[in-house]
């Protein structure tokens, strides 16, 4: 199964992402995770890319959509992914879609975890405090938040067009979520 994770940072998504693997045995594609190791190395394109993640905002969409293709090219990817964190814009949305097509592949669900503004910041001072993460600082989050609304929630326009779409309420227990999740994954499921 191929499945994009969509959330608003502080959704829960790690927590779940974490379950999902688990339950569906696929590769965990977190570009977050893949612009970190990047940006921890010494160059001018780790430089660059620290420049986005650092002020909150989104890397270029065709760097993003390079290192995504390029994972995918790993034999372990050859029968699903969750891809956590991407796409975050149409563009990406429409570039994966264009990859997989070549492929001959395609995506099978888009999963979104609503989450209510002001508990995603609460949650999200908290992770700052434990994590010690450089872009969980009160005006980063803001900044994230602005960008997931305008440039990231467009997308579950985007997969219900396509028929693609389940939804699940982020604000109940993390046992309760994955339930929910684990029933949407089902329907899904050839
Ligand atoms: P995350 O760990 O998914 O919250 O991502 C952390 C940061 O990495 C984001 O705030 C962006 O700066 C960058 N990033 C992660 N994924 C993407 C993406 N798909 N497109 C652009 N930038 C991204």
């Amino acid at each position: 199964m191929r499945l994009v994770f969509i959330g608003p940072p502080g959704a829960g998504k790690g927590t779940q992402c974490k379950k999902l693997l688990e339950l569906l045995q696929i590769p965990h594609l977190s570009t977050g995770e893949m612009l970190r190791t990047v940006k921890k190395q010494d160059s001018a394109l780790s430089r660059w890319i620290a420049s986005y993640i650092d002020a909150g905002k989104l890397a270029p969409d065709h760097l993003v959509m390079r290192i995504v293709a390029q994972r995918l090219q790993a034999d372990d990817c050859k029968n699903g992914a969750l891809f956590d964190g991407f796409p975050r814009t149409i563009i990406q949305a429409q570039l994966l879609d264009d990859y997989l097509a070549e492929q001959n592949l395609k995506l099978d669900m888009a999963l979104e975890l609503q989450v209510v503004e002001e508990e995603l910041i609460q949650r999200l001072l908290k992770r700052a405090q434990i994590d010690g993460r450089v872009d969980d600082n009160y005006e980063t989050i803001r900044e994230r938040l602005h960008v997931f609304k305008t440039q990231t929630a467009p997308l579950t326009e985007y997969y219900a067009a396509q028929g693609k779409l389940e939804t699940v309420d982020g604000m109940q227990s993390a046992e309760q979520v994955f339930d929910a999740i684990r029933v949407c994954v089902e329907k899904h499921l050839e």
